[in-house]
């Protein structure tokens, strides 16, 4: 990502930060360094508050090592229904149970080297354990809270979770390292929150670079960019930045000029608000999946500026029916009964069209009018700018963009297109779900939960 922010003062940010959240912790509830290994493993990608009812009921039942390694895999299932990959989640903790008892004596290794070779721990769960349960500076825990707030304050301007780490071990002060993690969580999950920061009542509003923009320029707080000759509202949120370039170039004029004179004739999906919705749900520093479309759905209620999502109470469309149908057959998940795909998008996953706008009940209306040029633009920008992204290219004109990504950096996942003209050509049984998350997983990345 370019650099655009002049960073906060990291020793006036660590002295405000630990003085603000003196004794803060993770908000799972745990009693024994094996408890909190097992709650951390349950939480990824699943809110504490829900972990934290299915480990009083798991703790109760199983409640040590070697009960949790007898134990039916089928009770502990049932147990962990509630929270996202059950399935892969009860299996990884009777193994960590399991090596526990016969790799290391029946207790948590202290070291971090040790603890990253147990089924489904990877550096952020062992620092997690090792920062709470031993007081160990083992790392700092970087997640969705702690990448959005240090990038904000200007401390990094990675995008991946290993370099944002990097990133704030050189500048932190190692013996804060443990405690550092969990404050910012707090101060992201209270204050600066995602969608309105809430800079009135920040400790860090006097140094923070992106105090004075985060009103007018946050992922999810987008204000229209207007350019001098047309009137098309253009909402990037945080790709502001990257794109405001490609804004200012005489096609995007005239591909305004198109779009606006459309809409004076006629009606145009999606609806103006909603043509970059895209952009304003996944901004550069979040995403990790792109899933490129074509051109948005031309029937009444439709398109809402994600490509394959509807609206919710829109009935589904039958390319979207079969990507659930795959998403069953590969990961389990059942077929959603929403059409509505704004938690995937929330989650780093990119939903692209390659047109933007079309006219209502003509397919293709707006092609060939500039939209592919500065998608492309997008797809090259996304592909340059950042470190690991998986793309997914379905069918003959998606497939053809891989000549815009760097494939020696960022994970390509091609197939035939989910729509029933195509979908048995190659479409189903790709398993485009679980590669994306084994991609991310093994470039350090948190999985996707495709659940609905
Ligand atoms: S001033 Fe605003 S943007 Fe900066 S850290 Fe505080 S809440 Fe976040």
């Amino acid at each position: 990502m370019p650099d655009i922010l002049a960073p906060a003062p990291i020793q006036t940010v660590c002295d405000r930060l630990l003085t603000t959240y003196p004794n803060a912790t993770y908000e799972l509830d745990w009693q024994t360094p094996e408890q909190l290994l097992i709650a951390t493993i349950l939480a990824a990608q699943t809110t504490d508050k829900k972990v934290n009812t299915v480990t009083a009921q798991l703790f109760a039942t199983f409640p040590d090592l070697p009960s949790l390694a007898d134990a039916a895999i089928a009770d502990i299932e049932a147990i962990v229904k509630p929270v996202s990959f059950h399935r892969r989640k009860a299996q990884n903790i009777q193994a960590v149970a399991q090596q526990l008892l016969t790799q290391f004596g029946g207790a948590v290794p202290q070291s971090l080297e040790a603890l990253v070779t147990l089924p489904g721990v990877a550096r952020k769960t062992a620092n997690v354990v090792l920062n709470c349960a031993f007081n160990l500076p083992s790392g700092i825990v970087v997640d969705t809270h702690v990448a959005r707030v240090s990038g904000r304050l200007g401390l990094t301007n990675q995008s991946q979770a290993p370099k944002i780490e990097i990133d704030l071990m050189r500048q932190i002060p190692q013996q804060q390292w443990a405690t550092w993690g969990p404050a910012m969580v707090l101060h992201g999950r209270y204050v600066c929150k995602a969608k309105k920061p809430d800079c009135d009542r920040c400790v860090f509003a006097d140094i923070c670079p992106s105090a004075t923009v985060s009103s007018v320029s946050t992922a999810t707080t987008p204000q229209p960019l207007s350019t001098p000759t047309q009137s098309m509202q253009i909402n990037l949120g945080d790709w502001t930045p990257w794109l405001t370039d490609e804004l200012q170039k005489p096609y995007f004029q005239k591909l305004q000029a198109f779009v606006t004179q459309a809409r004076a004739q006629g009606e145009v999906f999606p609806p103006e608000a909603e043509v970059f919705s895209a952009f304003a749900l996944t901004s550069p520093s979040a995403i990790k999946v792109l899933i490129l479309g074509q051109d948005p759905y031309h029937d009444n209620g439709q398109a809402h500026g994600l490509s394959f999502s509807v609206k919710p109470g829109v009935k589904i469309p039958p390319s979207l029916r079969n990507m659930f149908r795959e998403l069953e057959d590969d990961l389990g998940i059942p077929p959603a009964d929403t059409g509505y795909l704004v938690p995937w998008a929330k989650q780093g996953v990119m939903l692209l069209n390659a047109v933007l706008t079309v006219n209502a009940h003509q397919a293709n209306s707006h092609k060939n009018q500039g939209w592919e040029k500065f998608t492309d633009a997008v797809i090259r920008m996304v592909s340059d700018h950042t470190d690991h992204v998986v793309f997914v290219l379905w069918g003959g004109y998606a497939r053809k963009k891989t000549k815009l990504i760097d494939a020696s950096k960022h994970t390509i996942i091609e197939s035939a297109h989910p729509s029933p003209l195509s979908a048995r050509n190659g479409f189903f049984g790709s398993q485009p779900f679980s590669r994306v998350n084994g991609a991310l997983v093994e470039h350090g990345q948190g999985e996707i939960d495709w659940q609905l």
